[in-house]
């Protein structure tokens, strides 16, 4: 049976080594030095989602650039510790928090990162342990520790010899990243400041110049015009598979996140005319890219240990929730500025497990999927990817005027995470209703709020903290937030 599967994989591999052809960007029979990146960035799950992506797969990929040339790397452009409902699975006492994507692209093997604004989700402690267990470089010339001073195992910059028979080629590489999230133990400077320092110290010393860059495609834009001695500038933060390619310029790189595309690069330099040839090319991680069996083992085996954990929490990953006939938008775009179905499904869910409740309220940043999810079957685990923080809900009594503040701030947390999705309310432009009616500043409302809410540590929120706090009556705890999601998805669309 193991030698019949092996078999299997040897020809899918063969077959698919031939369907990409592995032409090189660059005819053969010249003096140049080749090498070969193999791009991703925004990685936030291990495996597959619907069918497409997933380690193993990128590491097929991977594994047939590295048969033909060995000089073939694999960078990432930031964001992949964070989120992850696989990393929030607690084992003994901890949250994974990235663990299991680290070990994966130990197993790769990953050469070299620069940190994503994603990277900074994790606490400090957990950070420190990411850092740790990487095999792989890190480099970054803009984000820096509490101190201002280099974060660990972090580089400024790097030089790779790459080496061919009798000659080698110098590749520098630096890496910048957007100061999106200012968590306490980082600090950032200037990315163009940065990369000018960089561009200036790296460019005599190397023949080929890389940016690794974590940064919104404006500012990638902005690097490349002020920075033509880049060659090329490989990105992420963006989901979406962005190739901007203006004459003169360095090409900016970004591969789909999830790995559902990797950017295949192609390089050939010529030590004496110091030329050097470029081809990038789209490789899309399909349903019949097959997965490599060593690395799809050790995806197993965190699987195992995660879903092991949600067991332990009450949750049966595999079980099927409900077929659903819609497309349900959890991208970050729509559920921190807008209500969406799927956001309405969860506060609906909310009202319905605790009873009485007039309303629901939580914040649009507990929907941590930043994806659409596609019509089809739907299982628990999916539901733990829309929400891997999960929270009880409790019902409170709190008089109108105090209601109406909270949803005014709701409203003006919109883009943030602490804008609030809502069941029960209806708006009359700015004035919002309960039942068609203006809402009473001295009438009790009964609500079913998320626990984080009650804690006081949302944005804007800190004033609704429960404790101490005599504008709010805490009524009852009722079960976590995902459950009663499941139970709504099966009202509506359960057989
Ligand atoms: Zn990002």
């Amino acid at each position: 049976m193991k030698l019949t599967r092996a078999l299997v994989f040897a020809l899918l591999c063969a077959i698919f080594a031939f369907a990409i052809g592995q032409k090189p960007g660059v005819e053969p029979g010249d003096n140049l030095v080749r090498f070969n990146l193999i791009q991703i960035n925004d990685v936030y799950e291990i495996t597959p989602v619907s069918k497409e992506g997933g380690m193993a797969k990128i590491a097929t990929v991977y594994n047939s650039y590295k048969q033909v040339n060995p000089n073939t790397f694999m960078v990432i452009a930031g964001d992949f510790f964070s989120p992850s409902a696989l990393g929030t699975a607690r084992v003994d006492g901890e949250r994974l928090a990235g663990k299991q994507m680290v070990a994966m692209l130990n197993a790769i093997p990953l050469y070299l990162a620069t940190f994503g604004n994603h990277e900074f989700d994790v606490n400090e402690a957990q950070f420190g342990q990411r850092m740790e267990e990487s095999k792989f470089g890190w480099v970054s010339s803009n984000v820096w520790n509490a101190q201002g001073t280099a974060l660990p195992k972090t580089e400024m910059n790097r030089i790779q010899v790459i080496e061919s028979g009798e000659q080698q080629v110098r590749v520098g590489y630096f890496g910048v990243t957007i100061p999106s999230n200012p968590a306490k133990y980082v600090t950032y400077t200037d990315f163009m400041e940065a990369a000018s320092k960089q561009v200036k110290e790296l460019r005599p010393k190397v023949d080929v110049l890389i940016a690794i860059t974590h940064l919104a495609y404006e500012d990638d834009i902005k690097i490349a015009r002020a920075f033509p001695e880049i060659d090329m500038i490989i990105g992420g933060h963006e989901h979406e598979m962005h190739r901007i390619e203006i004459a003169s310029l360095p090409g900016i790189y970004k591969a789909d996140a999830n790995a559902r595309s990797v950017f295949v690069h192609e390089f050939g330099f010529d030590p004496i005319t110091r030329k050097l040839q470029k081809k990038s090319t789209l490789r899309r991680l399909t349903a019949d890219i097959p997965e490599d069996p060593t690395v799809k083992t050790e995806v197993d085996k965190w699987v195992k240990i995660a879903f092991d954990a949600f067991r332990k929490d009450g949750f049966n990953p595999e079980a099927k929730v409900a077929d659903v006939p819609i497309a349900l938008d959890g991208s970050e775009a729509s559920v921190r500025n807008k209500p969406t179905e799927l956001a309405k499904i969860i506060a609906e869910g909310m009202l319905a497990a605790a009873p009485g409740s007039e309303i629901a309220i939580y914040n649009g940043g507990s929907i941590r999927i930043d994806d659409t999810i596609q019509p089809g079957e739907l299982t628990e685990y999916d539901v733990i990817r829309i929400l891997p923080f999960g929270g009880k809900i409790v019902s409170i009594k709190i008089k109108g005027a105090y209601l109406k503040r909270i949803l005014a701030q709701g409203i003006a947390n919109k883009g943030q995470g602490g804008y609030l999705q809502t069941a029960g309310v209806t708006y009359n432009g700015d004035q919002p209703l309960y039942k068609g009616a203006a809402i009473e500043d001295g009438r009790d409302y009964s609500i079913a709020i998320s626990d984080f809410l009650l804690t006081g540590n949302e944005q804007n929120l800190g004033w609704l903290k429960k404790d101490g706090n005599p504008d709010i009556t805490v009524v009852q705890t009722h079960e976590d937030i995902r459950n009663a999601t499941i139970a709504e998805l099966k009202r509506r669309f359960g057989n």
